[in-house]
């Protein structure tokens, strides 16, 4: 077979081409194998030791996965059951995600824009901590019924030094998508504290920021769009490891921080530039009022450390407001998954319903806006409150109903019970 009778030319056993056909050709016993056939079965051999790894590539001709398509308002209605207040940011987050998803599905044939390509709109939120930015990007990603995942950027080092490849957010997302590559290739990165991996000085040091702008630039092409080698179970990346590839084009990239002390970076420049806001100058210099932020230009963002060419990718930026005491109030209770219904519905399981005073709540609230973490404090501040009353009202025989009052939140008091009615 390796032969042919009608010919003297030696042939590859598997694929038939002749040595003229061929750039090497390997003789074994009987035998013989082309360089094309060594390299299908390379292939192969790959693809195995990704099942085996547990990374899945969808065959091509199984049917692309269809996502949940959905318009800029609706996009903006369903945040609202979930996120309160920051309008904005919900605006920008849903035109920028309706964007990225077209983008990735529009055809070529648009006539008149043949030549135009669609940037990617990966986003920036800048907002103080507690406001809601990772709750917008997780929820988004519900929406959209797209895997999420959410890395920190202060874990991450430049490679070569020690902490994390940048490339692990990719393998994060892939777990998040259960091991599915043209799942992950769709997903939404939600990058958190990139305000810490701001250059620390403007100046060149002598000393290599490995951490700082060093991430920066190790996150400039994951960012734009690249294949990507990640190593599927995390980790560094080291030469013998099995590589999955992966194509960050189609993926979203929400990255979220504080930036402590860009407001006064953005009122300088607007002391100089904008005269209007000259007379406001108490409000705009105090802590608290990030409102500021939504006149953040990227010259600003430059000024606070970031690199231009990572702002360049990060061409939508929207600020988040700090939240009010009402928004607040409404954060306990409103959403679908407030946390005084998840209580609620603790308690209700137990036959108990749970209610409380308006008072209650506007103690947590303002206690919550003191310690300043925005919304987070609101949980915790109920939990400790709740702990005491959890553990005590299964001992009480026949509770029907639990008022937590303001004297429960502020002094530890019981709250007050009520036997339930008999049934008749
Ligand atoms: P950060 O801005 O620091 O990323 P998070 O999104 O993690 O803040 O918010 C922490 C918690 O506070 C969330 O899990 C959520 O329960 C609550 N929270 C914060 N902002 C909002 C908001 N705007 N609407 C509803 N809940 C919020």
């Amino acid at each position: 077979m390796s032969k042919k009778s009608d010919d003297t030319q030696l042939r590859c056993s598997f694929c038939n081409r002749t040595n003229d056909e061929v750039s090497s050709l390997i003789a074994g016993q009987d035998v013989f194998i082309c360089d094309h056939c060594i390299m299908d079965a390379q292939v192969i051999l790959d693809d195995t030791e990704k099942v085996q790894s547990g990374v899945k590539r969808r065959s091509p001709g199984r049917k692309k996965i269809r996502r949940k398509q959905l318009l800029p308002k609706q996009i903006k209605d369903q945040l609202d059951e979930y996120v309160i207040g920051q309008d904005y940011a919900k605006k920008s987050l849903a035109v920028a995600v309706y964007n990225h998803y077209k983008r990735m599905e529009s055809d070529s044939f648009v006539t008149n824009f043949q030549d135009v390509e669609i940037e990617k709109s990966n986003i920036l939120l800048l907002g103080s901590s507690g406001t809601g930015k990772t709750l917008l990007a997780r929820t988004l990603a519900r929406i959209l019924e797209v895997p999420f995942s959410i890395s920190d950027a202060t874990s991450l080092t430049e490679a070569g030094y020690v902490g994390e490849d940048v490339e692990t957010i990719l393998a994060n997302l892939l777990a998040a998508a259960d091991f599915e590559v043209e799942e992950a290739e769709r997903g939404i990165i939600f990058i958190d504290e990139i305000d810490k991996v701001a250059r620390k000085s403007h100046n060149a040091s002598i000393t290599r920021d490995v951490s700082g702008e060093g991430v920066q630039q190790a996150l400039l092409k994951v960012l734009e769009g690249t294949i990507a080698g990640v190593p599927p179970k995390g980790g560094r990346k080291h030469p013998e490891q099995s590589l999955v590839n992966i194509d960050t084009s189609g993926i979203l990239f929400i990255c979220g921080g504080a930036f402590e002390g860009l407001t006064e970076v953005i009122a300088r420049r607007l002391n100089v530039n904008q005269i209007g806001f000259a007379n406001n100058q108490e409000k705009r210099n105090s802590e608290e009022d990030t409102s500021i932020f939504q006149f953040v230009e990227p010259e600003d963002l430059v000024q606070f450390g970031l690199i231009p060419e990572l702002i360049g990718r990060l061409p939508v930026t929207a600020a988040l407001d700090t939240l009010s005491e009402d928004e607040m109030m409404r954060i306990l209770t409103e959403p679908k998954n407030a946390i005084v219904r998840q209580y609620q519905k603790l308690f209700a399981l137990d036959g108990v319903n749970l209610v409380f005073d308006e008072a209650a709540l506007r103690t947590i609230v303002r206690r919550a806006i003191a310690m300043g973490t925005g919304a987070r404090g609101l949980r915790s501040i109920l939990e400790q409150s709740m702990l005491d009353i959890m553990f005590e009202i299964h001992s009480l025989k026949d509770i029907g109903v639990c008022s937590v009052t303001e004297e429960t939140i502020s002094f530890g008091k019981p709250p007050i019970y009520e036997k339930r009615k008999a049934s008749a």
